[in-house]
């Protein structure tokens, strides 16, 4: 497969008036595997990795009135908390934006110029239902008994002069561009789900400012006083403004975004919303990844139940690596998805101490018992699950890595080496079992830089030394409990 010149990948940039938790985690480490992963293959300059904060909008002003802070400390506190937890999980993005960095509002400023320019904004009343727990307005088909599904909330009936976007004037063309691929929304079940949106016409124009007297944390609309620039708007322009759309050298070299990951629940406004805001800008399209709903132990992930996975709390019992070994390997990138918390130590234990980690011992203890720590190896990459982390099968790729794992525990137990080293006529069998055995680990190590980072190197740094010994303390502990 040829390799990509450039890699650029997004995650949403996420809510302040949340905590950083597993959904936002899980989003985020994916990213990161890809990332790491294209850098192996095409170099660091050459992958730009973005993630961030949204932090406008109505209820991030009442969070921090409610605080009694003013809504600039609050957003500097929990965009404080993302970057903490992200380098806690040694996430490693290349850049951080917050949608009150000035930069970003000066370019989104000018994006709405632009917009209004090309005459695809128009001024209009807007009555409708709006979800303050959404931020937005919603439609009547979306309620559930006539609450947002996603809040049990009545949403407020609201009237209020607004900037619209012709969005109908560009649905057959995002229909056309999602068909032919040239956007790509990715897995089939939702670009079958924004084809049937698209096709119901159930789409009408969206606004793309809000009354002041609604919204009082925003940025302005440049030729409007009385009105704020939609917070769904501010938030989707920055996977250019930080690239510094339209003259950064960043933009030039990296938009299109080869991967933005994003969770169910925004897939509207990333699949529909945003390709009809790049149309207007005439700007190529992205690849969209979209990842189900999550699910903690089988119960839905909700404030009120008290099942919000703080991903600090698995980096302190696990340390990074594992912790995103735990929450990658248990489903499919794209499916909806149960996390099951309580398989965690149990998991750890299997995969990690009784298997990578007891493969790791015992080679390098054979290798240093049988021949002093030294064996002549060829290291050679054999790309080992490298292509199902291109297709963004993260899971599968640690399954095919863990074959290799128990294939090579098993063969140790069927070739029984201890017993091979009683007699020296089988001392070349013996090297070839051991050369073989040293061979797969450097591979599985390789394989496993992208998801466990500090680990693989420890375990690179062991088998390519001068001298193989076993490691004074495991590279996995043993779970005490
Ligand atoms: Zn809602």
């Amino acid at each position: 497969m040829k390799k990509p010149d450039k890699f650029y990948i997004t995650t949403p940039i996420y809510y302040v008036n949340d905590k950083p938790h597993i959904g936002h985690a899980y989003t985020t480490i994916v990213a990161d595997v890809l990332a790491r992963f294209y850098r192996q293959e095409i170099g660091d300059k050459n992958v730009f990795f973005l993630t961030g904060t949204d932090e406008h909008g109505v209820k991030v002003a009442e969070s921090a009135a409610k605080s009694s802070i003013s809504p600039q400390e609050f957003t500097d506190r929990v965009s404080q908390e993302f970057k903490d937890a992200w380098q806690n999980l040694d996430i490693s993005y290349n850049h951080f934006i917050r949608t009150t960095d000035k930069e970003h509002q000066k370019i989104v400023v000018d994006i709405l110029k632009k917009l209004k320019d090309k005459g695809v904004l128009y001024e209009g009343d807007y009555q409708g239902l709006y979800c303050v727990g959404c931020e937005k307005f919603i439609l009547e088909s979306e309620l559930v008994e006539g609450k947002c599904p996603d809040h049990n909330k009545v949403p407020e009936k609201l009237t209020e002069k607004n900037w619209f976007f012709s969005l109908q004037k560009f649905l057959p063309k995002i229909k056309e561009a999602i068909e032919s691929g040239e956007l790509l929304v990715y897995p089939e079940s939702r670009k079958k789900e924004v084809l049937g949106l698209i096709s119901k016409q159930a789409l009408p124009d969206f606004s793309v400012s809000r009354s002041n007297k609604a919204v009082t944390w925003g940025i302005d609309l440049p030729w409007d006083n009385s009105q704020k620039v939609y917070v769904w708007i501010d938030a989707l322009c920055n996977y250019i403004t930080a690239l510094a759309y339209p003259k950064g050298k960043d933009f030039k070299k990296f938009w299109p975004a080869d991967a933005q990951f994003l969770g169910l629940e925004i897939l509207k406004f990333h699949a529909v919303y945003w390709p009809a805001i790049l149309l207007a800008l005439d700007l190529p399209l992205p690849k969209l990844y979209i990842h189900g709903f999550f699910s903690i132990d089988g119960k839905k992930m909700s404030k009120t139940l008290g099942n919000v996975i703080d991903p600090n709390k698995l980096v302190a019992e696990y340390g990074s690596d594992v912790a995103k070994y735990l929450i990658l390997s248990q489903f499919s990138f794209g499916a909806e998805s149960d996390i099951k918390v309580e398989d965690f130590p149990v998991k750890y234990n299997a995969d990690l101490v009784n298997g990578l980690g007891n493969l790791i011992n015992r080679v390098t203890n054979m290798v240093e018992k049988y021949f002093a720590g030294q064996i002549k190896i060829d290291f050679k990459n054999t790309k080992l699950g490298q292509e199902e982390i291109r297709q963004l099968h993260f899971r599968e790729s640690l399954l095919t890595i863990w074959q290799v794992i128990q294939k090579d525990n098993l063969l140790i137990d069927q070739e029984k080496p201890w017993e091979l080293a009683k007699d020296e006529q089988n001392k070349p069998k013996l090297e070839a079992l051991l050369k073989e055995l040293v061979f797969d680990l450097y591979n599985i190590a390789v394989a496993l830089k992208p998801f466990m980072p500090q680990k693989s190197q420890e375990i690179i740094d062991v088998i390519t030394a001068k001298k193989i010994i076993k490691p004074q303390s495991p590279i996995f502990p043993r779970l005490n409990k």
